[in-house]
């Protein structure tokens, strides 16, 4: 390994965690002429939909994190019957900011960057996204100082898979593809499209799940479950 790229969310960040609880919180928080329960139940169906049933959409939005939350939860408040602009602002941000709260780095995740940045290893942060969301995290976590590059999608104009960004951070380190590694969460873009790029692959799968069914042929080089494993 003679560089190394580094996903954020999910990787270095515990993102998701507690992500349900948060959104029971927000609708909690806010005043509702339909039942909490109600709208927390239409709000997971349609962040499923938002989310999962439109590639193109899930682009478009994930570069405006509080926008699309509100537009999430305004489509679940008509789905209930209550549309309401202020409502679903009011909860969305609400949300937003449980969220900034409750967002840590995984255990190993400091002691892992140091032992990297000790041996001398050049690091780049490669992440998909919202840039005031990602440079918040960046900043509130201390991260900069670890990484010589960092490419985020909604700065650098693409993101991930777009073999751009990998290109990108490579050259911001002045390293080539020879000796790269890229790890992260996501089997597409952290693993399987640098691996077309002739990066090495390595897939963070923290619950042991497994390759998933649409994935079964894919052939990450390594398979971890902690950061930790990237030191030994
Ligand atoms: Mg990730």
């Amino acid at each position: 390994m003679k560089t190394l790229l580094l996903d954020l969310d999910d990787t270095l960040l515990a993102y998701s965690a507690g992500v349900d609880d948060s959104w029971v919180e927000a609708c909690g928080a806010v005043p509702l002429s339909v039942d909490t329960a109600t709208l927390v139940a239409a709000l997971t169906e349609t962040r499923k939909w938002f989310w999962s049933g439109d590639p193109a959409r899930h682009a478009r939005e994930r570069v405006n994190m509080l926008g699309a939350w509100t537009k999430i939860v305004a489509e679940a408040l008509v789905r209930c019957g209550c549309a309401d602009d202020a409502v679903a602002a009011a909860i969305a941000g609400d949300f937003a900011a449980r969220r900034r709260a409750a967002m840590r780095l995984f255990p190993e995740t400091r002691a892992v960057l140091d032992a990297l940045r000790a041996r001398g290893l050049p690091l780049a942060l490669v992440t998909n996204g919202d840039v005031r969301q990602q440079r918040d995290k960046i900043e509130r976590h201390d991260l900069a100082r670890y990484f010589g590059a960092i490419v985020i999608e909604g700065e650098f104009g693409c993101g991930k898979p777009d073999e751009r960004v990998y290109r990108e951070a490579l050259r911001r380190l002045g390293a080539q593809t020879d000796g790269a590694w890229m790890v992260g969460d996501h089997l597409e873009w952290d693993v399987l499209a640098p691996q077309r790029l002739g990066l090495t692959g390595v897939w963070i799968d923290r619950e042991g799940a497994g390759l998933p069914a649409a994935h079964t042929d894919a052939r990450p080089q390594r398979i971890i479950r902690s950061l930790s494993e990237l030191l030994g």
